[in-house]
């Protein structure tokens, strides 16, 4: 029996996870769910899947939390904040864990699970982008078996062979669907709103990652979640703009051969790979079917529209605390942006602004990342009002 769980288990990855867990009911349960603050959100999915414990990191909603699991006849243990949710994701009641946090607030609880090797399940890409050899190194050191839930990244882990080897690859190619805004010149781009960002055409995702999406930041985060989950130094990472999004990326090798993986876009594909590794599952999700859908189209990314996948690639090359900032500086910028706080075309120039006001430092600790991340925040929330409508 897999015991489960679930980071972010009210999230758009939460659900599907749950939504995957559910169909093997003789086979894996959700042992653990943790959310940020949403506790009657949290509450509904105890009701549903019965876990051991459950946590929120907000640490004010703790009595609603007991009250509630209590109303429900649950025997269901409560924990508020987010130390309990770190230790949670390295307690050894759980085998597996879904790192589905967004943002930096999922390092912690990542790198736990790491040290706790356990089979980690990594949708939290922020973790990697800030700290991407301290978790990758922790996972080698612990034996934990790292699966990307990443859509781009799970095929990619679909298409190595079986040992994960890179030895004989000649580069990865991420697709991105372009999002929102795909086709649209720069200028154009001044007056979107939140809403216009987050209406993604392909994938139905958090707000945030969203966000990203629209700005091609999430691609950018992508190229350095891929050096680190594979290895490979950034000049052999391309993208390709793939609007219909059912080619979730290729592999091309040194003899010529590119394999890739295709599907339907829903998450739920990659969570079954994870939670059924190396065996398949049942996730739900339908096949594809390429007469209905016609056409596969690529085309490469415009750069001059969507500054932000260079300012990532060149934060990759940079190196050091150079990832870390460019993601402090993005999460600050987005979520000022969803708050109608700044225009869009802010957040690629609040982005660049703080990775020249803190240029790369060596990451020699955790530490140096953290203060690395806490700095370009400072800088950021102060340059908004420059930025403000
Ligand atoms: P979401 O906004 O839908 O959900 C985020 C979850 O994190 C919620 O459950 C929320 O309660 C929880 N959370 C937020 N702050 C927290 C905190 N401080 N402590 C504990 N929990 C906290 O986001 P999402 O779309 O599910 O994305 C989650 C992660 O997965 C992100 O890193 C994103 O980049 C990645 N991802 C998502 C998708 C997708 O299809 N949604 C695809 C690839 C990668
Ligand atoms: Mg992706």
């Amino acid at each position: 029996m897999r015991r489960v769980a679930v980071l972010g288990a009210t999230g758009s990855i939460g659900i599907s996870a749950l939504d995957v867990i559910a169909r093997h009911p003789g086979e894996m349960r959700a042992a653990v769910l943790a959310a940020g603050s949403n506790v009657e959100a949290l509450l509904e999915a105890c009701r549903r899947h019965r876990p051991d414990d459950a946590a929120i990191a907000d640490e004010a909603a703790l009595p609603r939390l007991r009250d509630g699991l209590r109303e429900a006849g649950l025997a269901t243990r409560a924990h508020a904040g987010m130390d309990a949710i770190t230790a949670l994701a390295g307690d050894a009641g759980t085998d597996t864990v879904v790192a589905a946090i967004v943002g930096a607030a999922g390092l912690d609880s990542t790198l736990a699970a790491a040290r706790a090797g356990k089979r980690l399940l990594l949708a939290n890409k922020e973790s990697l982008v800030l700290a991407g050899e301290l978790v990758m190194a922790a996972a080698r050191d612990h034996g934990a078996r790292i699966i990307p839930i990443d859509s781009e990244h799970n095929a990619i882990f679909q298409c190595l062979p079986a040992d994960g080897g890179c030895g004989d690859v000649r580069r990865l190619v991420l697709t991105a669907s372009g999002g929102p805004f795909r086709g649209r010149a720069r200028d154009s781009l001044a007056a979107v709103t939140p809403a216009q960002a987050i209406a993604h055409p392909k994938w139905s995702m958090g707000p945030k990652i969203s966000v990203d999406s629209a700005t091609l930041m999430n691609k950018g985060l992508e190229v350095i979640e891929a050096h680190h989950l594979f290895g490979l130094p950034s000049s052999r990472i391309d993208v390709l703009v793939h609007p219909q999004s059912l080619v979730h990326s290729l592999v091309e090798f040194i003899d010529g051969s590119t394999l890739a993986q295709l599907g339907l876009p829903d998450m739920r594909t990659a969570l079954a790979v994870g939670l059924g590794w190396p065996r398949r599952i049942e996730s739900g999700v339908g096949g594809l079917d390429l007469l209905a859908q016609g056409r596969l189209d690529f085309e490469p990314p415009d750069t001059d529209a969507f500054p932000c996948l260079a300012l990532a690639f060149g934060a990759l090359d940079a190196g050091g605390t150079a990832p870390a900032v460019l993601n402090a500086a993005n999460e600050e910028a987005v979520s000022a942006f969803l708050q109608g706080r700044i225009g869009f075309l802010s957040i690629p120039a609040l982005v660049e602004e703080a990775l020249a006001a803190l240029p790369a430092q060596p990451a020699a600790s955790l530490d140096t990342l953290r203060e690395a991340d806490a700095l370009a925040r400072d800088a950021t929330r102060r340059a908004l009002a420059r930025h403000a409508h």
